[in-house]
């Protein structure tokens, strides 16, 4: 790296003023983060960060994830196929988060068979959740969108069945996941995960019970949406997450995120409410642990 390199772009940054009330991080991939899980929980709980729900988005990374629950007790599973891994397995060419280049047989009865095996994940009591599912026209092209949708409604009628919370991944793709979700019915307990609506929908989402949960990206000075958003959501709905290691809170964009930077979100979203930040991380707190029914 030449000398003149801006010396801490890719390192991690310095760890928060610890919060008081602790939260939980309702959304993260530790399996995706650098360090052991040992050490991703210590420095997240030596900021008021106590509990985390780590998120599966394939196969592999849902095992992990339920493995994982086990072991740690402040640690809740969420198991699912991604949004955009179901048109992989469909279509053949799985490169999933976990399992770069794998090749499989592809079709309906592939899917069939992953969901399956989410099905039987989603019966262990430490798994709380399915998810993430949802809708995604960002990555997912006009031939993935009917396995991407037929997979949706699979999660919704498996997180049902075994009454645990539903989380949503929606990129651009808002009405018509508020369709599926009400044609399918939603779980009792739903959540948005990195909720990118602006203020109507969160009216809606408000009406319907969903939660939302904000994520790094609420900080970012062009997401004036998910702030307008974010004030007008009843705050026993709202929660807060990293999705780390993606969209690291400002002023640290671009840089590694962690379950330990949750602090600097919760913050700026108690900024954005008007209230203190012990009042926020209170309600954060019961809405997560209710949300996820821990
Ligand atoms: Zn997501
Ligand atoms: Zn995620």
């Amino acid at each position: 790296m030449p000398s003149n390199a801006p010396a801490d772009k890719n390192a991690a940054p310095p760890p928060p003023e610890p919060l008081r009330v602790p939260v939980a991080d309702s959304h993260t991939h530790l399996d995706m983060q650098s360090g052991t899980v040992e050490e991703g929980l210590a420095k997240a709980a030596s900021v008021g960060v106590t509990t985390v729900v780590q998120v599966g988005c394939d196969l592999a990374g849902s095992r992990w994830a339920a493995e994982t629950a086990a072991a740690y007790d402040n640690v809740h599973a969420a198991v699912a196929l991604h949004p955009n891994e179901a048109p992989r397995i469909v279509h053949g060419d799985p490169d999933g988060w976990s399992r770069q280049g794998a090749r499989a047989p592809g079709g309906d009865a592939a899917l069939d068979e992953a969901l399956a095996e989410i099905d039987r994940l989603a019966a262990l009591p430490q798994v709380k959740a399915v998810g993430e599912t949802g809708l995604d026209y960002f990555r997912t092209g006009e031939d993935g969108k009917e396995a991407q949708e037929r997979s949706f409604r699979a999660h919704i009628e498996i997180a049902k069945r075994h009454g645990k919370a539903l989380v949503i991944h929606d990129r651009d793709a808002h009405a018509d996941v508020l369709r599926v979700l009400k044609e399918e019915g939603a779980p009792e307990r739903t959540v948005f995960h990195c909720y990118s609506g602006d203020a109507a929908m969160a009216e809606i989402c408000a009406e319907a019970g969903y939660y939302l949960s904000f994520a790094g990206n609420v900080t970012f000075k062009n997401a004036q949406n998910l702030r307008d958003a974010l004030a007008v959501a009843p705050l026993d709905l709202v929660l807060v997450e990293t999705d780390a290691p993606f969209l690291t809170p400002a002023p640290y964009r671009g840089r590694p995120n962690a379950p330990y930077l949750i602090p600097v979100t919760v913050r700026a979203m108690a900024a954005v409410r008007g209230v203190d930040e012990d009042t926020l991380a209170t309600a954060l707190a019961a809405n997560t642990a209710r949300a996820f029914g821990y």
